[in-house]
């Protein structure tokens, strides 16, 4: 059992301690981790892990079960031992344009939702581009722009965005119909981490998330397409501002 010490709120550290409990030439398992494991539209975190006498790098990292693993590359030096102490450095530069596309990707999703009732049926996010789907819609070439200017007007706001721990109950009460698939989260998973942008959009995510939407930069549409009937695919970038 990993714990993702991540969550709630501490999207930013990229750098920590933790113990072997497992190792193989692929992969290692660590007691607690700070990488993000691939999973809701966001790739998983890249970077290092380090220990006496060895080094290797973190290619892809995946849950299973209750464990993560950090699957190693370039190993220098023996593997590490369950019980030995490793030195884990995520890859900040990336981690940081994850954070901040995926905070990006919950604006325009509650943006669309305000706007048209369309839901976010999928997402993938990249550090350097992103795409989310939704229906059921059929956006216009004003669509787009409208949905381009509203989600920046939110985004010149600054608004606070934390993440916490909250009770089931009070998630399924206050969650928007259509922002999330509360009914695909199983039924123990108890308390529920939630992102909420302040006086905007609350969302039950686990992902990687900023702090203030003043660190988002301006939102640019860069492609829209149609993927079915009533299926719109958005396409964005984050420029600087
Ligand atoms: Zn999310």
């Amino acid at each position: 059992m990993t714990e993702q010490r991540y969550l709630p709120d501490a999207d930013d550290v990229t750098e920590f301690e933790a113990s072997v409990t497992e190792a193989t030439d692929e992969y290692v398992v660590l007691d607690g981790t700070y990488f993000y494991p691939e999973g809701g539209g966001q790739p998983a975190d890249r970077g290092e892990l380090s220990w006496d006498g060895g080094r290797a790098a973190v290619t892809k990292v995946r849950k299973n079960h209750g464990d993560v693993r950090h699957y190693v590359a370039e190993v220098e030096g023996n593997l590490p031992e369950p019980g030995d102490e490793v030195q884990g450095e995520i890859d900040a530069e990336r981690r940081e344009a994850h954070r901040r596309m995926h905070t990006a990707q919950h604006v325009v999703s509650r943006v669309v939702l305000d706007e048209y009732g369309a839901e976010t049926a999928g997402n993938q996010i990249h550090a350097d581009r992103s795409r989310i789907d939704f229906e059921p819609v059929d956006f216009s070439e004003e669509d787009v722009e409208k949905i381009e200017r509203l989600s920046n007007e939110a985004i010149e706001r600054d608004l606070a965005v934390t993440k916490d721990e909250r009770p089931r109950e009070e998630v399924e009460e206050r969650t928007e119909e259509g922002r999330a698939l509360l009914d695909l989260i199983p039924d123990h998973v108890d308390p529920l981490r939630v992102v909420e942008i302040e006086g905007f959009d609350y969302c039950p995510c686990g992902g990687t998330h900023v702090d203030s939407l003043g660190e988002l930069g301006r939102v640019e549409i860069t492609g829209r397409e149609s993927k079915g009937e009533a299926t719109e695919r958005v396409e964005f970038v984050l420029n600087e501002t």
